[in-house]
């Protein structure tokens, strides 16, 4: 860590001749721009983020000069929902689906979480982590300098720490996303006894789950897990620091976010088919609302309540929800288009809710913005106006990614 280094020392990295700067400074109209911008960083800490006449930070021969002749420049993405760590694939059931098969009718027939379960189990460690990784380093292409990873197709004690296991080793490899792990042990249904199940998540799960992750998350669902199993969970979870997240609302009115407000979960994720009431009880809880359009998109069901939540007071994350059944996606510039094209987000309300949105989605207060003493997560993007991150459909608007103050990629 270099963030405390002392001032007046020379910037680490600065980014000049940025046309429009992004910073999501919430005290001015968003999505916060500074025309004829600089960008300095010392270490991973954001030491000037502003106008070019005002540069406060000294350049020394050690300073690694990025020039972004006249691009805009934005903050890095936090992806704070993705199911990352799968084998396997789905094709069968993508093409079932648009046959007119349903998620329920596709699980019947043993496809969905369950076929992605068996898959997983099927191959090594190795395997699990080199999977992951390739689709990580699209993620970083793609602009997210910080990703959400569940476990969740693992349905046995062992097999969720695997996973868990697997994504927290990507987050010790360079040039890659920021990690952060949650536990989803709650997700498909376990071969064994649910009950049986449950109870062994409650005990040794959770005990051996809690050094591995930063949150707990279950699938509040008809079919899958119901609120009472989902409360005990995240209740129990709370007493080994793990902080809540819930799949709420997604398919049908399953009061998952009403069990979010209640326990003080960090966020309540999908919200397809919550209620006014619902968000309300979101906002006056603190919770925010992760959108998944992309999974919205391919299940066909209503869109989502973009401008409903921001109307509540809902803080809002967009997110990919990148899995192999309902959204393989790594993209976050089209999960910005999609929040304007399908949501009811402005742009620059969809554009920040991709970071800022996603960082609150995950307690992480220290990046989402490009303001001074934050974590220097930026990207240059190939063009000049920010307005094309959402605008350019199904396009990858990002040239250069720089992560915790160093150029990573692409
Ligand atoms: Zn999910």
């Amino acid at each position: 860590m270099t963030g405390d280094r002392p001032p007046g020392e020379a910037a680490t990295l600065v980014v000049v001749n940025i046309g429009q700067l992004v910073t999501g400074d919430p005290r001015v109209r968003a999505p916060g721009v500074v025309e004829d911008a600089v960008l300095a960083a010392s270490g991973d800490r954001i030491t000037y983020a502003g106008p070019a006449s005002g540069l406060e930070v000294a350049i020394g021969p050690e300073t690694i000069e990025v020039d972004a002749h006249g691009a805009a420049v934005i903050p890095g993405f936090v992806d704070a929902h993705t199911h990352l760590v799968w084998l396997g694939e789905r094709s069968e059931e993508y093409a079932l689906r648009a046959a007119g098969a349903s998620y329920e009718e596709i699980a019947e027939k043993g496809g969905g979480i369950r076929s992605t379960v068996a898959a997983t189990a099927a191959g090594t460690l190795d395997e699990l982590i080199t999977a992951t990784r390739e689709r990580a380093r699209r993620m970083l292409r793609l602009g997210t300098t910080t990703v959400e990873i569940k476990s969740g197709y693992g349905q046995s004690l062992a097999a969720e720490l695997r996973q868990l296991r697997a994504a927290r080793g990507l987050g010790t490899e360079p040039d890659l996303p920021d990690v952060v792990t949650t536990y989803l042990p709650l997700h498909g249904l376990p071969d064994s006894d649910r009950a049986v199940y449950l109870e062994g998540v409650l005990g040794e799960g959770l005990a051996a789950a809690a050094p591995l992750a930063g949150f707990v998350d279950c699938f509040c669902e008809i079919g899958a897990w119901d609120v009472a199993e989902c409360e005990r969970l995240l209740v129990a979870a709370g007493a080994h620091g793990l902080r809540a997240k819930v799949h709420a609302e997604q398919r049908t009115h399953s009061g998952g976010s009403a069990l979010a407000a209640r326990v003080g979960a960090v966020s309540a994720d999908h919200l397809d088919h919550a209620t006014d009431g619902d968000l309300r009880g979101l906002a006056a809880a603190g919770v925010t609302g992760v959108l998944l359009p992309g999974a919205s998109m391919v299940l066909g069901g209503p869109p989502p309540p973009g401008r409903r939540l921001l109307e509540a007071g809902v803080t809002v994350a967009l997110a990919t929800d990148c899995n192999p059944g309902t959204c393989w996606c790594e993209s976050m510039p089209l999960m910005v288009s999609l929040g304007v094209a399908t949501a009811g987000l402005a742009p620059a309300e969809a554009l920040l809710a991709a970071p800022a949105g996603g960082a609150a989605a995950l307690g992480l207060g220290d990046r989402g913005r490009l303001l001074p003493g934050l974590r220097c997560d930026a990207l240059v993007l190939d063009t000049s106006r920010w307005l094309d991150v959402g605008y350019h459909l199904g396009a990858n608007p990002v040239a250069q990614v720089i992560a915790a103050g160093r150029l990573v990629g692409p």
